[in-house]
């Protein structure tokens, strides 16, 4: 099954790709992830995307596109589910003509739809573990100590685009570059909309019920 998931910096995508690639045994490509290993690894695309992931602008179509039909080449047969990825209509149609050189489309795309207040208030509080990646939150996530991963003990982190200022932009460019996905899709006929206000737990269980419907 290829899925891709759909929603503002904040609606859960993240949280909701670990479960999804958990339960059908999928690939969790995430692009953020991807930039954000590259630029701890001083790749030079992590040094090309730097500027733009820390002002919350998105980082070129011609740097994202290679990197990601690169490592969607590299799936297993079982499929991937996308996290970030494609995040404008031009990165649609390239992810789609790729696809289908090789006979395969998008299975199903899911929009995760979430309030501004609500992910204002998600991201701002979001932390992470720099060694291991676990995600949690001030308010609904605590780790059993304050500040560091439950995992490996490490000091938990802000990360740079976090933050309130950093988040508004990144909330913008989304209305005004990704939103237009959700029309694209739907042309397509593979668009699902979920509502992402709720805990994580709800949505996972609605999201895995139109998920299990497919594949059956
Ligand atoms: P994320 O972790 O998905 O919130 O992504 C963090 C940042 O990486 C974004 O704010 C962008 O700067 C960059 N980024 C991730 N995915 C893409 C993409 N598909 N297109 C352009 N920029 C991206």
């Amino acid at each position: 099954m290829r899925v891709v998931l759909l929603g503002a910096p904040g609606a859960g995508k993240g949280t909701q790709c670990k479960y999804i690639a958990a339960r059908y045994d999928l690939l969790h490509l995430s692009s953020g992830d991807i930039l954000r290993r590259g630029r701890a690894e001083d790749t030079e695309l992590g040094k090309q995307a730097q500027s733009y992931m820390d002002s919350g602008a998105l980082v070129p179509d011609e740097l994202i596109v290679e990197m990601m039909i690169d490592e969607i080449g590299k799936a297993p047969k079982g499929g991937f589910v996308l996290d970030g990825f494609p995040r404008t209509v031009n990165q649609a149609a390239e992810l789609d003509k790729s696809l289908a050189e090789h006979g395969q489309t998008i299975d199903a795309v899911v929009n995760l739809k979430a309030g501004d207040e609500v992910v204002i208030k998600r991201i701002t509080g979001r932390r992470s573990c720099p060694k291991c990646g676990a995600v949690y939150h001030i308010e609904s996530l605590k780790p059993k100590v304050e500040g560091i991963c439950d995992h490996d003990r490490a000091g938990l982190v802000q990360r740079p685009d976090d933050t309130v200022d950093v988040v508004r932009n990144r909330l913008r460019n989304y209305c005004e570059q990704t939103a237009p996905l959700v029309d694209y899709y739907r042309q397509k006929n593979n668009l699902h909309q979920l509502d992402a206000d709720a805990d994580a737990e709800i949505v996972r269980e609605a999201l895995f019920e139109k998920l299990d419907a497919l594949v059956r």
